[in-house]
């Protein structure tokens, strides 16, 4: 059985931490698997802290789509 050329999009860094090809979502450096989506803990706990934050400003009037409560059953 041949062995296929490794398409791995991951790169070991001299250091020896493993990142992708992925970018962080925050800053867009390289992204560590340990962290995904982020390069970091630090990027994964701001933005973390800016989803709270938004999320504390955002008006609640609308119920988000598939977000609803279902009806009361109405049982017998
Ligand atoms: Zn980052």
């Amino acid at each position: 059985m041949a062995k296929k050329p490794n398409v791995s999009v991951e790169k070991n860094r001299p250091d020896g931490v493993r990142v992708t090809a992925a970018k962080c979502v925050r800053c867009k450096q390289p992204v560590v698997a340990r962290f995904r989506p982020f390069c970091s803990q630090r990027c994964s706990d701001l933005d973390l802290a800016g989803w709270l934050t938004s999320q504390y400003r955002i008006p609640t009037d609308e119920t988000p789509d598939g977000y609803e409560t279902e009806p009361p059953a109405d049982e017998d």
